[in-house]
């Protein structure tokens, strides 16, 4: 009985509220159209876990973006979501990958995390360090959040799933004993376990010990929001010159998505279309 959502919850007794999310069917169609190795689906599913958890947290609409980027094995990856639980990503690793454990795919890497509000894109750039995704990402809520935090991350072919804490800033006193506890809680989410229970179910389980109030169910989905626009973009940053030399052999190029899997196709009409459009065009606007 397990969906995808998000459950976010508080401790009647402690200054601490929490979030738990299970993607299924959005994190199976994520990877739909990619052979991942099995390290670098789980790195992925971590990464739409934890940026789920971020978008979340938002008090406005808008996006989080984590980008991991560098020389290691796992070259490139990216995840997205928008204030309303709408996820997208994608990696860019061999498969087999090159590495047996998560530091092994990262040489002179980084991870960025950017909330974009619409109007002006705040970035927070985070080392990438210890065993997996979630210990890289305490530097972020340590410096960028600037709220102590717990973060807990699982996933395996057909579940992603996590769970956030975090101290109510401004609120009443909490116990170091009590915060250690709740951390040493969260480790123990184990993938297998989640896979089996709803996000409520599972709270519950956890912190049987602990008041909790749950509040109701977020949806969370995957949507890709690439488009021909978008696509044609693509084309005229590659320049006239190339795209032509494209058509003028294949007869049109087309334009995958690497998000989504979608196809835009352009024959020689729609290339010369855009590349007219593109000498009468204004001032580029933002994506
Ligand atoms: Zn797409």
């Amino acid at each position: 009985m397990t969906g995808d959502q998000l459950v976010p919850f508080v401790f009647e007794s402690l200054p601490v509220r929490g979030a738990l999310i299970q993607l299924t069917r959005a994190w199976r169609r994520m990877q739909r159209d990619h052979d991942y190795d099995p390290l670098v689906r789980e790195t992925l599913g971590h990464a739409a876990a934890a940026t789920g958890l971020i978008a979340h947290s938002l008090k406005f609409t808008g996006s989080v973006t984590l980008q991991m980027q560098g020389a290691g094995p796992l070259s490139m990856l990216v995840m997205q979501a928008t204030s309303q639980l709408e996820l997208r990503g994608m990696a860019t690793a061999g498969n087999p990958v090159a590495a047996d454990a998560y530091p092994e795919l990262f040489e002179d890497a980084h991870c960025a995390i950017t909330i974009d509000n619409g109007e002006q894109p705040y970035q927070g750039v985070v080392e990438i360090s210890g065993d997996q995704l979630a210990d890289s990402l305490k530097g972020y809520f340590d410096r960028s959040v600037q709220v102590p935090s717990h973060l807990a991350l699982v996933s395996d072919a057909d579940m992603a799933g996590g769970l956030l804490l975090q101290q109510m800033p401004g609120q009443s006193v909490l116990e170091a004993d009590d915060w250690q506890r709740l951390g040493y809680i969260a480790a123990t989410l184990r993938g297998a376990e989640l896979s089996q229970n709803s996000g409520i179910d599972m709270i519950r389980k956890l912190f049987a010990e602990d008041d909790v109030r749950v509040f109701e169910p977020r949806q969370a989905s995957f949507r890709c929001r690439c488009s021909r626009q978008r696509a044609g973009e693509v084309l005229k940053m590659l320049g006239e010159a190339e795209v032509q030399a494209a058509v003028a052999e294949q007869g049109r190029v087309e334009v995958t998505c690497e998000y989504c899997g979608e196809r835009q196709r352009f024959d020689a009409i729609d290339v010369s279309r855009l590349f007219v459009e593109n000498t009468v065009s204004g001032p580029k606007s933002l994506q």
